[in-house]
């Protein structure tokens, strides 16, 4: 087992867009591959086409693409093991039905839908806990083990419709490890005879998914707790299908929950709770309802892979902020949690806050430069030209560098800096009706002359030439600090004030102080 080559896969069914469980699972996987050297495939699980979504497997693969964490093999890529779709792989499956069904684990079952729901009518009127097609209700039931094989024979030549069915111990205990919980024991009295194949030629979730771990050497499975009771089914199939010294360590990942811890985090939940639960935007095909992800809401993807890795995993330290390379150095499944983990929106944001501050200035400004030519057009902002003060490139750049401190997204740099392209039309009405009278008119007046005089437009001089003037008129600069800003820039609230009145310069400080004495009486 030790040196198996690590390879895991990530295997949705494509019934509509990803939620972000998935996307943890999905990163889970990568993360131990490239921890372990391995590869991580992405396959597609599209054996039921009622549930078939238009688009679905589209949208996994570009949401996988944005967070920088794509399979190296599956149905993106190929491989040696293509196709990587179920659907295509359907004429694999009989093979292992049959071979099941020859060495008495599986059997034909006839039943019709309406032979189905009188049983479970019966069952139900003689109270049993769980109706289902087990051990004990099988017996009377239409199957290949109540049937003659004379009888049975004849129904499959005459194409009568049948499933096969697993047949499930009656009193048997199904044991195995998983890395997350430790071992499980399961009785068999309480699992069901899962059909596995069904008669339009079409395997089930279980057989499809067995099958296909092993004949791609799955080393490792790792998924949603949703399907750890599923698990002692597979571990049954692998014993039957003499699979059992192959079969892959299974590693079950732990529900995310609700920010109230109330619940499993359901799709329904991102856009009524107020936060993404989807990577990307997603339209409904069907019924057009739309679902915002993390990627329009203005994420880096880095930032919420960052997240949804420590949605479950702890890395054993206070560490919060990962690369992607320091994820893989220190991921390990044995550090995931078995209990669920709490998913916190707030937290989501101080994410993306945390990565947004380490962003260069020059990625920021080309993100913020479209937002900025969607509001004033392009060529206002050459107008601008260079801020060398700021050595930090262009304008724009010394903009974001300023900006980027007040925000959580670069979505929101234009409400904060507007005024940075456009001088404000409007005051901080609550500002100017504490502050402004004929005392500080006048101090600003002769602040203005002062500005526009011979100085060296630095933050550090800006500042100390207005303590100065407003010392020598008699005036606490705190008083009038506010006002200065709500002249400058319209609002009681921004950016650093001097450094902001550095960086919009001489000239236009001077003019937008002018535009204030005029218009405010
Ligand atoms: N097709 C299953 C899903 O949609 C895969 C479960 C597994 O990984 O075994 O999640």
């Amino acid at each position: 087992m030790a040196d198996r080559p690590v390879r895991v896969r990530f295997a949705p069914s494509p019934t509509g867009p990803l939620h972000i469980g998935g996307v943890r699972t999905a990163l889970y996987n990568y993360l131990f591959a490239k921890k372990h050297n391995g590869t991580f495939i992405l396959r597609i699980e599209d054996t039921d086409q009622n549930r078939f979504v238009p688009g679905a497997e589209e949208y996994i693969a570009s949401a996988l693409e944005w967070l920088g964490i794509s399979a190296t093999e599956g149905v993106v890529n190929g491989g040696p093991h293509a196709p990587y779709r179920q659907s295509e792989r359907k004429l694999m499956y009989h093979e292992f039905a049959q071979r099941l069904v020859d060495s008495g684990n599986a059997y034909y079952a006839f039943d019709t839908t309406e032979e189905l729901e009188a049983m479970r009518k019966r069952l139900e009127a003689a109270k049993v806990a769980a109706p289902q097609y087990n051990a004990i209700s099988r017996s009377s039931m239409k199957n290949s083990l109540t049937l003659s094989e004379d009888e049975t024979k004849k129904k499959l030549e005459a194409g009568e419709p049948y499933v096969i069915r697993i047949k499930i111990p009656r009193n048997e205990e199904v044991r195995f490890h998983d890395i997350i919980r430790g071992w499980v024991v399961v009785h068999t009295s309480s699992l069901d005879d899962k059909v596995l194949f069904k008669s339009d030629g079409m395997p089930t979730y279980h057989l499809a998914n067995v099958v296909d771990d092993y004949l791609m050497n799955i080393s490792h499975v790792i998924r949603g707790e949703e399907w750890l009771p599923s698990a002692p089914l597979h571990v049954l199939l692998y014993r039957y299908l003499n699979w059992e010294s192959v079969m892959p360590q299974f590693a079950h990942l732990p529900l995310l929950l609700r920010p109230d811890g109330n619940g499993k985090l359901s799709k329904r939940d991102g856009d009524r709770l107020g936060f993404p639960v989807f990577p990307l935007d997603w339209q409904d095909p069907a019924t057009g309802e739309k679902s915002s992800g993390y990627r329009e809401r203005g994420y880096f993807p880095d930032a919420v892979v960052n997240l949804l890795a420590l949605l479950g995993w702890h890395p054993g330290n206070n560490q919060e902020l990962f690369t992607k390379e320091e994820l893989i150095e220190a991921f390990s499944l044995e550090k995931v949690n078995k209990s669920g983990a709490k998913f916190d929106p707030d937290k989501a944001k101080w994410f993306n806050q945390q990565y947004l501050r380490k962003a260069s200035n020059a990625d920021l400004a080309t993100m913020f430069e479209k937002e900025i030519s969607s509001h004033i057009g392009k060529d206002t902002l050459s107008l601008k030209g260079e801020s060398k003060e700021w050595g930090r490139g262009n304008y724009v750049e010394g903009v974001c560098h300023l900006i980027k401190e007040k925000a959580h997204f670069v979505n929101e740099f234009w409400s904060i800096g507007s005024f940075f392209f456009i001088a404000p039309d409007t005051y901080d009405e609550a500002v100017i009706q504490k502050r402004w009278n004929p005392t500080t008119k006048d101090f600003f007046g002769k602040l203005n002359s002062e500005l526009s005089g011979d100085i060296e437009f630095t933050h550090t001089n800006i500042e100390a030439l207005f303590k100065k003037t407003a010392e020598a008129n008699g005036v606490a600069p705190g008083s009038v600090m506010q006002l200065f800003r709500v002249l400058i820039t319209g609002m009681a609230a921004g950016p650093a004030l001097f450094e902001t009145i550095e960086l919009l310069g001489k000239d236009e400080v001077v003019k937008r102080i002018s535009t204030a004495l005029e218009k405010l009486k």
